[in-house]
């Protein structure tokens, strides 16, 4: 009878102290290291237990424990390459930021700023100061307001328009924003009471005015961002509704998430409410998203109404989702680059992509193909759609050239998985059973990384599967 093979596993010391981790431990915590010593041991223990014959060497035993470190000090949250060709994809962090945007941030957040202090006076200043003259100047609006995001604007809006009264909204508007969230639980938590009017296809205008009455605080008109109700369908405008709301003396919210500055709203984006429209249309306020058509930060936008936007700064609901320091530089510095709107369609990355030619796509999409071929990658290149997302133009596909991967012996899917799985991870989609590539969404300066990626993932890929 052979000895027990887990007998020869080195110890936790014996394993710390070899040469390879000796080195490591000049860069990693000796905890992050014990952890990952112990647990690599442990498994090993087990696979013996399991029916394994022999034991890692000890050469193998340092590189999984050296693995499992590195796996711990990689930050959470880091850069993704975005393949999907989806341009504001909220999972991967939505719209891409100008590059003046980019140095406004550092700028303001290394050292000190006037956030709140006026540099005039040297008394102190307000934050909501700093975007509120670019938006009024671009949206033609009395009075803005920046807060964190926009389902906070909404909120704020209503909480402080309608707390205690009635918030009036079309059935065919009560959307879900990803991550169930609602608007209708976004009006009760504001401590509005929501009265639904009409139905899922068609509400009416005699709907609303039926509604309103003595407890009505305010009519919410929603855009419908993610989806689009087609056939039997009848809405009523924002156009339509704002005298109503006038002749009844309450206030008309219109939500409109994706954010849109410049109007006429340029290709693709021809069908999308703008914001200055909007509010030329004569809503009370209108809330917009930063990190949508914008193409800026994470932020939420309140144009309108000098009264109504006073009122919401006042409101003590306003300090707990404002914006911070960088949060405002990116914005404002994307904000400038609209004042000119040819320049805006250029240094917007959200606005560039989609708008980005197609015959350029496909001049992409061939070159890459070319270079994936080069390293014995099969691959062809058709045409395809990418999507604004967002929730803007739910039903505007941009016609875009897809590189479509699937190598031999390889499933789409575990393709899929080593892509993401890789540094940087990398996320595309399934198209015909195959690894859709859309360049629409990568840069030309990350095409490099997205070659290495692919090259390394379809060889993990394979690897695996030949194991
Ligand atoms: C996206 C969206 C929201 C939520 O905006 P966030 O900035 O993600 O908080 C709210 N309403 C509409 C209509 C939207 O499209």
């Amino acid at each position: 009878m052979s000895a027990d093979p887990r007998r020869a596993l080195p110890s936790v010391e014996e394993l710390l102290t070899s040469p390879p981790l000796r080195a490591l431990a000049t860069e990693a915590p000796r905890g992050l290291l014990v952890d990952a010593s112990r647990a690599v041991l442990d498994d090993a223990r087990a696979a013996l237990s399991d029916g394994d014959a022999t034991p890692p060497s000890p050469d193998e035993l340092s590189s999984r424990v050296a693995a499992r470190v590195a796996e711990r000090l990689r930050p959470s949250l880091r850069p993704v390459l975005n393949a999907t060709g989806v341009v504001l994809h909220t999972n991967l962090g939505r719209a891409p930021l100008p590059e003046s945007a980019i140095q406004a941030m550092i700028d303001v957040s290394r050292g000190y700023s006037n956030l709140e202090y006026e540099i005039d006076s040297g008394s102190r200043g307000s934050r909501y100061d700093h975007c509120a003259g670019l938006l009024r100047e671009l949206t033609g609006a009395q009075a803005a307001l920046v807060v964190n995001n926009n389902a906070a604007a909404v909120v704020l809006a209503l909480n402080t328009m309608a707390l205690g009264r009635d918030v009036i909204v079309s059935r065919g508007e009560l959307v879900e924003i990803g991550g169930s969230f609602r608007i209708a639980d976004m009006v009760e938590r504001a401590g509005a009471r929501l009265v639904e009017v009409g139905a899922t296809n068609k509400t009416r205008f005699a709907d609303y005015e039926r509604a309103l009455g003595t407890r009505t605080g305010a009519l919410l008109k929603v855009h419908r961002s993610n989806f689009a109700v087609r056939g039997f369908v009848e809405e009523v405008s924002a156009a339509e509704l704002a005298p109503l709301a006038r002749s009844h003396g309450v206030p008309l919210v219109h939500d409109l998430g994706s954010g849109l500055l410049l109007e006429p709203p340029p290709e693709p984006l021809q069908d999308e409410t703008s914001a200055p429209g909007a509010l030329a249309d004569g809503a009370t306020v209108v809330t917009m998203s930063g990190d949508k058509l914008l193409g800026g930060p994470q932020a939420g936008l309140i144009v309108g109404d000098a009264d109504a936007v006073e009122a919401m700064r006042r409101n003590p609901l306003c300090r707990a989702v404002r914006p911070d320091r960088t949060t405002l530089a990116a914005l404002e510095a994307t904000l400038a680059l609209y004042r000119d709107p040819e320049r805006a369609l250029k240094a917007v990355p959200a606005l560039r992509m989609m708008r980005a030619p197609l015959a350029r796509l496909r001049e992409r999409a061939h070159r890459f193909a070319g270079r994936l071929a080069e390293r014995g990658i099969p691959c062809e290149v058709r045409d395809g759609d990418s999507a604004i997302g967002g929730g803007a133009a739910p039903e505007t596909p941009l016609p875009s050239a897809l590189v479509l991967v699937r190598p031999k012996g390889v499933s789409a899917d575990a393709l899929l998985a080593a892509l993401r799985t890789g540094e940087p991870p990398i996320v595309a989609r399934i198209v015909d059973d195959r690894v859709a590539l859309d360049l629409r969404t990568v840069r030309d300066d990350e095409e490099p990384a997205l070659l290495a990626g692919v090259a390394a993932a379809v060889e993990r890929a394979s690897r695996l599967r030949h194991a």
